[in-house]
């Protein structure tokens, strides 16, 4: 099934993980594919691979605007590149609240800007943020990366609510803990990491976490002309997390 044939999508964080399957998806869909990362060396033809930092506005808009002109215009932007951190309040100084918000919410911000007067041009333009569950779980010792997505959940809304009369559909994906080079890191420095694998899957209601693939597959869906009549929504994808 091609159901992005014709259609030109941007994929923030797209050379690792969510970002990664996502674009691969789009792409294998019938798309075309530009990927927005640190470091897309990883990025394979036929993708478009841009080098750009979403905290840094100038390389964002050079970025957007090259993946425009190469692609011949954008219909989908999937705003998904963010970073973590750990802790309460007491844990994270001002730098890095400044630092991992300027990055995952300033940064889909800055990428929206951006893309917005190519969107317009689109008979299909669709924006699907990356958030995730921390936005409304209430998770202990995520107080930062949980605000930082609490935010991205509460744009999501009211960009929907600016952009639905233009034709521009925004909805966001909530993952619960994604199987991802990122999860695989944070494992890894656990004293004991397949004992923390365990724990963490056990902790799961289906007991495992949620593939790279299945986010992609609900950023697809919220991407693609099926889901036309949908904006201004979160579809979670936790494996029951939230919802049991
Ligand atoms: P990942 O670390 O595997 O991939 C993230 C990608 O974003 C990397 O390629 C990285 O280079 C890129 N990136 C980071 N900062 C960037 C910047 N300033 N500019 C451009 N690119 C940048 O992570 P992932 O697990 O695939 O996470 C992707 C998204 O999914 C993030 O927004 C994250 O908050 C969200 N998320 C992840 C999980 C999870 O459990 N993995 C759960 C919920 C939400």
């Amino acid at each position: 099934m091609n159901d992005f044939e014709g259609l030109r999508a941007l994929v923030t964080g797209g050379a690792s993980g969510i970002g990664r399957a996502t674009a691969g998806l789009l792409a294998e869909r019938g798309a075309q594919v530009a990927v927005l990362d640190l470091d897309p060396s990883s990025v394979d033809k036929p993708l478009l691979a841009l080098v750009a930092d979403v905290s840094d506005d100038a390389s964002v808009r050079t970025a957007v605007a090259q993946a425009a002109e190469t692609l011949g215009g954008l219909d989908i932007l999937v705003n998904n590149a963010g970073i973590g951190a750990q802790g309460t309040v007491e844990d994270n100084d001002d730098a890095e609240w400044r630092c991992v918000f300027d990055v995952n919410v300033l940064g889909m911000v800055r990428t929206a800007r951006a893309a917005l007067p190519h969107l317009r041009r689109s008979r299909h333009a669709a924006i699907v943020n990356t958030c995730s569950i921390a936005a409304t779980a209430g998770l202990p010792q995520r107080a930062l990366y949980s605000a930082t997505k609490g935010a991205v959940y509460s744009l999501t809304l009211a960009m929907a609510a600016d952009h639905v009369h233009e034709g521009i559909r925004v909805n966001c994906v909530n993952p619960g803990t994604a199987d991802t080079p990122w999860v695989g890191r944070l494992l890894d420095a656990a004293p004991d990491p397949a004992a923390e694998r365990t724990a963490l899957e056990a902790r799961q209601p289906t007991g495992r976490l949620v593939s790279s693939a299945e986010v992609a597959g609900a950023i697809a869906y919220l991407a693609s002309p099926l889901s036309g009549a949908t904006t201004g929504t979160a579809l979670a994808v936790d494996g029951g997390m939230q919802g049991l």
